[in-house]
């Protein structure tokens, strides 16, 4: 119970007292060069609580759990409760909804933070803060926002289901589709690699409801756990986020009244593909995380092994090495941020969320590999948590868009900028 149990007031007084001593800094540099501003790695006070209180939170709650989770494939019980509990599957609802009324900023911090500890137990918090509850705040009309929100801040997991066995990075290619029935509408086929489905209870569902109009006939469900029809299948094993369950969901002649539509009748390809954008930045926050903390379990090895009587960290070559990976780890972070900003001001952000998710993934690569090998054999084994950072990592290329994706994307937009 670090964030709620923390009266709103003693919340508030902290943020306060925070924001006076970072004014009072902000003041001083700025009488000392005139045009200052603040600097990308600077956080209000409400992102340094959300921070310090989920990086505690992490490392007392989450971490002796590590282990055990990707040895069992699965998520520990304790883990959701928790996060409902500190406010963390609703970061951004509003508190009338029961949320925590956050910025999009600190759903980032926190993803980050998380990743630090477990990439796999973070995901389930990203996706629900940076797809689920942010489709339904944008385009929920006011009964769905009542019915949904205070469940998703409170007690149920929400997930996302795009992607079928043929329709990946293409994935308006998808043949599930939306039969119209009187006022309902029966939905018929199957996702797969859906994240935190067998824990799940709202299905954000796109489906075809007019594939005579192709693309432009993809329409997004809201559907609840229990409706008949709806079947959990297999479960992935997978190289890593173990911890979190990869499943099949199965649609069979499952019902769902009109009102249950997300948004308007035949944008859904449109709100996927806006809402991965702003998902990429969670994921590039998911890959800075994962670095900086395979990074921060490694460094303390380097500085007290010694090999030729001297620790291995003074030599030449391990020192170049790993001053590399530090910037890129930093240029990756500051990535992430701008594009958190700039999603969070309001201005442009998809070429910069894409840079930022291809980047983080990049360096989340080089780093876990080059942590492996500065702990030389004991890197290799199962006993300490480079191996498996360096497995976790891979994922970071492939969802919410692939690499190449993003660098397709990235290039759309430079021929546009150039033309
Ligand atoms: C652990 C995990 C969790 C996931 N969670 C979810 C989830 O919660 N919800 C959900 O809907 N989906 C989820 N996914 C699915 C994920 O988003 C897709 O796997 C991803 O988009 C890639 O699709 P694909 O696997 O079909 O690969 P494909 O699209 O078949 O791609 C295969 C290769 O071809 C390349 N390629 C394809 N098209 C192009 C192109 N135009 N230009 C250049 N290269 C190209 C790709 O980059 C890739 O290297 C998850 C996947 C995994 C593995």
């Amino acid at each position: 119970m670090y964030l709620r149990t923390m009266s709103r007031s003693i919340i508030l007084s902290n943020a306060k007292r925070l924001q006076g001593l970072v004014l009072g800094r902000v003041g001083l540099v700025q009488r000392q060069c005139h045009h200052a501003t603040a600097p990308l790695g600077h956080f209000t006070a409400e992102e340094t609580m959300m921070r310090d209180s989920v990086r505690k939170l992490a490392q007392e709650k989450i971490a002796p759990l590590v282990k055990k989770m990707d040895e069992e494939e699965q998520l520990d019980p304790s883990i959701l409760p928790m996060y409902f509990e500190n406010g963390l599957m609703g970061i951004e609802i509003p508190e009338e909804y029961g949320g925590t009324g956050a910025s999009f900023f600190s759903s980032i911090v926190v993803v980050e933070e998380l990743s630090k500890v477990d990439p796999a137990v973070s995901l389930v918090c990203d996706i629900q803060n940076t797809l689920v509850n942010s489709l339904i705040m944008q385009l929920g009309t006011p009964e769905q926002k009542n019915k949904y929100l205070p469940r998703l801040a409170q007690d149920t997991v929400g997930v996302f289901c795009l992607s079928e066995p043929w329709s990946g990075s293409d994935a308006f290619a998808m043949k599930m589709v939306a039969k119209k029935d009187g006022d309902d509408f029966i939905l018929d086929g199957s996702k797969v690699w859906i994240s935190t489905a067998d824990k799940a209870g709202i299905f954000l569902v796109m489906a075809n409801a007019d594939p005579a109009a192709g693309y432009r006939g993809i329409t997004t469900f809201i559907v609840e756990k229990g409706t008949p029809g709806l079947s959990i299948g297999r479960k992935e094993k997978k190289l890593g986020i173990r911890a979190s369950s990869t499943c099949q969901v199965i649609f069979d002649s499952v019902r769902v009244p009109k009102s249950n539509i997300l948004g308007e009748f035949g944008k859904g390809y449109r709100y996927a593909a806006g809402m991965l954008n702003e998902g990429r930045i969670g994921i590039g926050a998911q890959m800075v995380g994962l670095a900086q903390g395979c990074f921060d379990a490694t460094i303390p090895y380097t500085l007290e092994r010694k090999q030729f009587n001297q620790p291995i960290f003074d030599f030449q070559g391990m020192q170049h090495q790993i001053a590399e990976v530090a910037t890129q780890i930093e240029a990756a972070r500051l990535l992430v941020y701008n594009a958190a900003r700039l999603r969070e001001a309001g201005q442009p952000f998809v070429k910069q969320a894409s840079m930022a998710k291809v980047y983080a993934s990049q360096v989340a690569t080089l780093t876990t590999s080059r942590c492996v090998e500065w702990m030389g054999g004991v890197g290799f084994t199962r006993d300490l948590p480079q191996e498996k950072f360096y497995r976790d990592c891979k994922i970071g290329c492939i969802y919410e868009g692939t690499s190449n994706i993003q660098l397709n994307t990235i290039a759309k937009l430079l021929k546009q900028e150039y033309s």
